[in-house]
């Protein structure tokens, strides 16, 4: 055999193992009972170079934790974390690094299995995870990538054969998360808070070579780097902002310095317009609400200056002024990014003046007319009008009308300005009530639905009338999702 056909097409190079020993500890994953794959992602699979064919025929073992590939690593990554603002020690408890991967062309991603077993940071939690939740973060971040939104990916789901007790006995899952790496901002407010300023610094050297080489050579590469985090994470959360996904648990240790959404655990997109709506069971102050996101992102922001600090400057005042600098761009530089994203979607190519009111005019319109967020801009976007309040409202038509005036300032036809609609406003989200329906049904063994709306969901701007029950919000009738953590 060659080393790809024994190896699974994996090629690793661990430089995570290179960083001082208290980020990480090294402990091998459970053995598993019976793994099989319940879902494959070849896509990803080819994307990665991997051998899709021989990893989805042979790769269950591995999948699953019970046997590693040639040449991979099996080590937990501490972190530290702020979760609804009070400090805590973390780490993964659930997971393992098994290697950093490097694709053909010397991409480099690391290769995560969840639900692999117990670590020294696990505190009381079993280590596991159920299909249940794996399934909705294999879901939900896939829909994100095809959505453009950076975001952690979803290789395969291997059920592990295992029960696993959480309000009753549930069947155990591996989740393969491909990520561009997982240092988050509570990886620093550990170093911060546990280890030396040498340790901080070693992190965000390798942070830097390892995301942003590019700012290695900057007058202050450190002061860059929070600038560079800030300007990825604002430009992340504005794209959330545009969709209406609400994350759930922007807690320090889920924002990663990559910029990429991590962390699926309580998040749901938005069916009606809301800017308070939340779905998180224990988040009963709304501190994680659609509208707190970008404020909640420049909290965490700050937490990682505070990290950075001893490094920033020897002198601590002047640290604290050099950073406070950066950090005050925050509210500018999401404004900016979130303008953009909301002008596209209404098909305005270049800024203008008034731009800003028209977009929150419409807004305070869809919020008052309880709209449905994704459907009234895939309406505009269609050029079709549903009999609903909104549409029907005197307000909404002096808007319209506005917008039309504006629109045709372009240099474009009506219909070309619809074409560019359509190409950023989706037609098709990961709506709760179907996610939950879908993943019920595929965990009772009836898979049909989940690979449905998996494939829908991959071509979310396409119109296709057959599958337009993925476009239905709620009933009244439903009750209200809730989501939960800890699964
Ligand atoms: P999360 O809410 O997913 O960000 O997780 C917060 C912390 O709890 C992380 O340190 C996780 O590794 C840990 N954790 C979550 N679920 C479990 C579990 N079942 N067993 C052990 N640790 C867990
Ligand atoms: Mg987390």
């Amino acid at each position: 055999m060659t080393e790809k056909e024994d190896n699974f097409g994996f090629r690793f190079d661990n430089s995570y193992m290179d960083l001082p020993q208290m980020f990480y500890t090294e402990i091998a994953a459970n053995k598993v009972t019976a793994p099989a794959i319940v879902i494959f992602n070849r896509t990803l699979a080819d994307r990665l170079d991997l051998d899709a064919n021989e990893l989805k025929e042979q790769g269950a073992a591995i999948l699953a934790g019970h046997e590693m590939p040639s040449g991979a690593a099996q080590i937990a990554q501490a972190y530290a974390g702020h979760q609804f603002g009070h400090f805590n020690m973390l780490g993964d408890g659930r997971a393992l690094l098994i290697g950093e991967h490097i694709t053909k062309d010397g991409e480099r991603y690391d290769i995560q299995l969840k639900g692999s077993g117990r670590t020294p940071y696990s505190r009381g939690g079993d280590g596991r995870a159920a299909l249940g939740p794996m399934l909705r973060e294999f879901i939900i971040s896939e829909a994100m990538h095809a959505l453009s939104i950076p975001t952690t990916r979803s290789l395969a789901i291997a059920a592990t054969g295992d029960v696993i007790y959480r309000e009753k006995a549930l069947d155990g899952a591996v989740l393969t998360r491909i990520a561009a790496s997982h240092l988050r901002v509570g990886t620093f407010q550990y170093a911060a808070q546990f280890g030396e300023r040498s340790d901080v610094k070693a992190l965000a050297d390798y942070a830097i070579d390892r995301h942003y080489p590019e700012i290695r050579k900057a007058d202050n590469p450190y002061i860059a780097l929070l600038e560079t985090v800030l300007e990825k994470q604002a430009a992340l959360i504005a794209k959330w902002q545009s969709v209406g996904f609400i994350h759930g648990v922007m807690n320090t240790d889920n924002m990663t310095i990559s910029g990429e959404t991590i962390d699926y655990g309580p998040c749901a997109f938005m069916d009606t317009y809301n800017t308070s709506t939340v779905f998180s069971s224990i988040d009963t102050q709304g501190r994680y609400a659609y509208g707190n996101q970008p404020a909640i992102a420049s909290w965490n922001l700050t937490r990682f200056a505070e990290s950075l600090l001893p490094i920033i400057h020897e002198n601590e005042e002047e640290a604290v002024r050099l950073a406070q600098g950066i950090l005050e761009k925050f509210p500018s530089v999401y404004k900016a990014h979130y303008y953009s994203e909301m002008r596209e979607k209404l098909g305005l190519l270049y800024p203008g003046d008034q731009d800003e009111q028209l977009i929150n005019e419409l807004l305070q319109l869809m919020e008052y007319n309880d709209a449905d967020y994704t459907n009234t801009f895939r309406s505009l976007a269609e050029g079709e009008r549903p009999n609903n309040k909104l549409f029907q409202s005197e307000q909404f038509k002096q808007w319209e009308k506005a917008w039309f005036e504006r629109i045709e300032q372009q240099d474009m036809t009506k219909e070309e300005t619809l074409q560019v609609m359509k190409s950023v406003n989706p037609a098709v989200i990961p709506r709760n009530h179907l996610v939950e329906q879908a993943i019920e049904e595929f965990v009772a063994g009836k898979p049909s639905m989940f690979a449905e709306m998996l494939q829908v969901l991959s071509n979310p701007y396409d119109t296709n009338e057959q599958l337009s029950k993925y476009t239905q919000p709620p009933t009244d009738e439903e009750p209200p999702f809730v989501s939960y953590c800890g699964t």
